[in-house]
C-alpha cells in the first residue's frame, strides 16, 4: 500500500481517542488521516443523563474537536455518514464521497426499541446532546403546561423511564434531585411529581452484587422514585405506557416517557452486510471486522468477546480502551511490524445515583455513597487528562464533589 488513507468515522470515545493518539504516532508522511464527525464538538455521552434532568448545562458536556486535534495532522470533516459501500472502499456523506483504504467505524449506538409498538414514536431516549435537551425541555413543558391548565388527570406530572439498567438509574437519581427545583420554577408542589422506573427483570442494575442493588434501590426510593421490577413493557401510547406484570396489564399516564432500556449499533453499519450479534457487528480479535480486512469497528459498534467467551459491555471504558488500541495497531501496520489482539481491562463498573450519591464494584471492591461519587467524578476526570491533557482537564473538568 503506498500512503494510505485512514478514515474514522465518528467522534465519540472511541474516534476521538483513536485519532488523538494517532496524531501522535502516526506522521503525515506515513499516512492521510480523515476524522469524520455530525458536529465540530465531542460530547461526554457519560454525562448525558445529566443534562436531560437538568442538573448541568448540555454545553458542559461538549468539548471542541479542534482543541483536541491537530488539524496539521488531522483533516477534520464536519459530515454526515449516510452509506458505506464496501465494494468500493467508499463513504457516502450528505455532501461529499470519500475513499479510504482503511476505515475505522466508530459511530456510537442507537436505542433498541425491540419492536415495543409506540417507543420510537412516544418515547424519548437520551442519545446525544440534543436529544438529552429535547428530554429537559419535555418536562418542563408539561410543567409548564400543568401549571396553567391545571390538569392532573392526563399525567403530566408523571416521568416513566423504561429500564432499570444503568443509564435509566443515573437519571432517575439526577431526575429525581432536581424535581424540587424545577417544581419551584413552576409554582408546582412537589408531591404531585411521580417518577417511575420500571424494569423487566427482577431487579435494578442487574450484575451488580446484591448488596450494591439494595443500596441503590433504597437510595432511589428514599427520595420518591417509584421502582417496579418485573414490569415488561407492552407498548408506548401518546398518552402514557403500558407494562404488564405477573400476568395483569398496567397503564402509567405520562407524557414523558423516556426509554433507556437498550442500546444497538448505529443503523449504518446494519446495512454493512457483516456478520452481527446482539445488535452489533462481530469482530476479530484485533478488532478488524469479520469478513472485511479493511474495516475496523470499534465501541457501541462492535461485539467483541473478552478472554472467557462473554460479551464485552457497551461502555465508554472499551470504547476509549479500543480507540487507543486500534491506534497502536494500525500505526504497527503501517511500519510493516506485527497487529496485536485487543484484550479489555475492565476494572470495575461505577454507577452515579445524584452528584453525592453512587455504586461502585472496583478492584472487588463495592463503594457506596459519597465515595462511589468520588471515584466517578475521578473516572470522569481521567478521561479528559487522557484525551486532552491537562488544558482540557482544567477546562471541562468536574472539580466540585457535591455541587
Ligand atoms: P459515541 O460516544 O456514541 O460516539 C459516536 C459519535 O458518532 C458521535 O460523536 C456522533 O455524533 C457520531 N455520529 C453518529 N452518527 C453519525 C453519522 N451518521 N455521521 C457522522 N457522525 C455520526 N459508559 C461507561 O463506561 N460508563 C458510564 O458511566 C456510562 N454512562 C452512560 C450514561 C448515559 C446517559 C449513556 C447514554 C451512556 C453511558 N455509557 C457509559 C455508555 C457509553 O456512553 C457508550 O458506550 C460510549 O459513548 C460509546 O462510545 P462510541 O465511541 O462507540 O460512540
Amino acid at each position: 500500500m503506498n500512503k494510505p488513507h485512514i478514515v474514522i468515522l465518528g467522534a465519540g470515545y472511541g474516534g476521538m481517542m483513536a485519532a488523538a493518539k494517532m496524531q501522535k504516532m502516526i506522521h503525515p508522511n506515513e499516512a492521510t488521516i480523515t476524522l469524520v464527525n455530525k458536529h465540530d464538538y465531542h460530547y461526554q455521552t457519560t454525562w448525558l443523563h445529566e443534562n436531560a434532568a437538568g442538573t448541568l448545562h448540555h454545553d458542559r458536556s461538549k468539548i471542541d474537536i479542534k482543541e483536541v486535534i491537530d488539524r496539521n495532522r488531522i483533516k477534520l470533516i464536519l459530515d454526515e455518514v449516510v452509506s458505506i459501500k464496501r465494494e468500493e472502499k467508499r463513504v457516502k456523506f450528505k455532501n461529499r464521497d470519500l475513499y479510504y483504504d482503511i476505515l475505522i467505524v466508530s459511530l456510537g449506538f442507537e436505542p433498541a426499541t425491540y419492536g415495543i409498538p409506540g417507543l420510537s414514536e412516544f418515547a424519548y431516549s437520551i442519545k446525544d446532546i440534543n436529544s438529552a435537551r429535547l428530554i429537559r425541555e419535555r418536562v418542563e413543558y408539561n410543567f409548564a403546561l400543568y401549571t396553567n391548565e391545571k390538569k392532573s388527570k392526563d399525567g403530566r406530572l408523571n416521568i416513566v423511564i423504561g429500564g432499570g439498567g444503568l443509564t435509566g438509574v443515573e437519571f432517575a437519581g439526577e431526575l429525581i434531585n432536581h424535581i424540587p427545583t424545577i417544581c419551584k420554577e413552576y409554582d408546582i408542589e412537589k408531591n404531585l411529581v411521580k417518577v417511575f422506573l420500571l424494569e423487566g427483570k427482577d431487579c435494578v442494575l442487574s450484575g451488580y452484587d446484591e448488596s450494591a442493588v439494595q443500596y441503590a434501590m433504597n437510595s432511589l426510593q428514599s427520595r420518591g422514585v417509584e421502582i417496579i421490577n418485573d414490569a415488561v413493557v407492552k407498548a408506548c401510547t401518546e398518552d402514557g405506557i403500558i407494562y404488564e406484570k405477573a400476568g395483569s396489564e398496567y397503564k402509567i399516564l405520562s407524557k414523558s416517557v423516556i426509554w433507556t432500556a437498550g442500546t444497538k449499533a448505529n443503523s449504518i453499519v446494519e446495512r454493512l452486510n457483516l456478520s452481527m450479534d446482539h445488535g452489533r457487528v462481530k469482530v476479530r480479535n484485533d478488532l478488524r471486522s469479520i469478513e472485511d480486512d479493511s474495516i475496523y469497528l470499534i465501541g457501541d459498534c462492535s461485539l467483541h468477546y473478552d478472554q472467557n467467551g462473554n460479551v464485552l459491555p457497551s461502555t465508554a471504558q472499551i470504547a476509549m480502551q479500543q480507540g487507543e488500541f486500534i491506534a497502536r495497531n494500525i500505526n504497527a501496520k503501517i511500519k510493516g511490524k506485527e497487529m496485536t489482539d485487543f484484550l479489555p481491562d475492565i476494572s470495575g463498573m461505577i454507577t452515579s445515583l445524584g452528584k453525592d450519591d453512587g455504586i461502585a464494584e472496583i478492584f472487588n471492591r463495592i463503594l457506596f455513597g459519597w465515595k462511589a461519587a468520588v471515584l466517578k467524578r475521578f473516572a470522569d476526570n481521567w478521561y479528559l487528562f487522557k484525551l486532552g491533557g491537562i488544558q482540557l482537564l482544567m477546562k471541562k473538568g468536574k472539580f466540585n464533589i457535591f455541587h
